[in-house]
């Protein structure tokens, strides 16, 4: 049984030593319980968060605890009623290769499902983040455009190609030519602008000539420094994530733009609203599962997965996710099926 802890919070980028892995006998079921063999854990940007003991809307991972995150896991061992050995299951059992349930929380997956990792990307939390900001938040019209970064991840690709289903002009930003070229090709976007260009605030300044009507906000710092002079009247934000501030140990450099922010809200009556998925839209979660299962199964929402082999990766891995060095949802597929 092996299972990485959290050694240390980090100050800034997270390194290796933040993170331990330790070895300890597979745990066994007891009366009641499933133990539970993790096939793919989910890395996801939050995770910054939680090393963290600032102030947030969860609690933080303590030092020397197993760090959090959703797995997609089959049942190994059952004395459990309602579990058979080998059924999958969506788990939150955090970054191990066993753990042991009372069953609480699991959501079945099935038998044989076609994509079980799929529960960790477009089919769930980020597909979700990305369809329930978007539509109850963002409220998109055909004709409008809507402009979003991180445009190659779970969140920002699936966002993206709602929003060309319900027929807005998409503008996806994301870093590097290849990201660029996979939304356009792949996920449809009418263009993509890379954020590490030097001319980036020109560049989205053209392709936005008629302003912005929805920005869905997935990473903060320089790219919204572009989109705000961009919002056009009676402009939605639907504030998702800042990722590009989650490894920051103080207030960015003057000039203080807090004025042009607040003078652009009143004038333009801009609607800005952050919202935490389950706390927010737990209540929905049907409604979304069953959209995007026929999205999904219809091609009209592609959705690509970077997998990394082998638990002892989770940490470098999660480090370069915070640097834009993933391609797609990143998952650590920790064993075979
Ligand atoms: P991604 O897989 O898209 O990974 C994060 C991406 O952010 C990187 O790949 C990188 O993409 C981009 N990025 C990192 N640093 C910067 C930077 N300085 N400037 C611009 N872009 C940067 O993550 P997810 O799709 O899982 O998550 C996207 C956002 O949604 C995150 O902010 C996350 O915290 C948030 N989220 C919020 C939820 C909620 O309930 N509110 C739930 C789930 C996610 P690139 O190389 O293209 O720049």
């Amino acid at each position: 049984h092996q299972r990485i802890v959290l050694a240390s919070r980090p100050s800034g980028a997270p390194n290796a030593e933040n993170f331990r892995l330790e070895s300890s006998n597979k745990p066994v079921a007891s009366d009641g319980q499933v133990l539970l063999r993790t096939i793919y854990l989910s890395l996801d940007p939050y995770m910054r968060g939680r090393m963290s003991d600032a102030e947030s809307y969860a609690e933080p991972v303590a030092v020397n605890d197993i760090m959090v995150g959703g797995t997609v896991c089959q049942v190994e061992e059952s004395r459990h009623p309602d579990f058979e050995v080998g059924e999958w299951v969506l788990a939150y059992t955090g970054w191990q290769n066993y753990a042991l349930s009372d069953g609480e929380g699991l959501l079945k997956l099935g038998k044989a499902p076609a994509a079980p990792s799929y529960a960790l990307g477009v089919l769930g939390m980020p597909g979700f983040t990305a369809y329930m900001g978007l539509l109850d938040i963002g409220q998109p019209k055909a004709g409008e455009t809507l402009v979003v970064a991180a445009a190659t991840g779970p969140v920002g690709a699936t966002v993206g190609q709602i929003g060309k289903l319900k027929g807005c002009r998409v503008i996806g930003i994301a870093g590097g030519a290849e990201k660029c070229r996979h939304a356009k090709e792949v996920l449809g976007f009418d263009e993509c602008l890379d954020h590490k260009a030097e001319d980036f605030a020109e560049q989205l300044a053209r392709v936005c000539d008629q302003g912005i009507d929805i920005y869905f906000e997935n990473v903060g710092g320089k790219v919204f420094d572009a989109v705000l002079p961009l919002l056009n009247t009676s402009a939605r934000i639907p504030v998702c994530g800042l990722v590009s501030q989650y490894n920051a140990t103080e207030l960015p450099a003057g000039p203080d733009r807090l004025p042009l922010l607040m003078n652009t809200i009143l004038v333009k009556r801009i609607k800005m609203q952050g919202f935490i998925i389950f706390d927010d839209y737990g209540h929905r979660y049907e409604e979304f599962a069953n959209e995007m299962a026929d999205w999904v199964s219809q091609g009209k929402i592609q959705y690509k997965e970077q997998l990394v082999e082998g638990l002892e990766q989770a940490p470098q891995a999660f480090i370069g996710l915070l640097e834009g060095k993933n391609f797609g949802k990143l998952v650590i597929k920790v064993a075979e099926p």
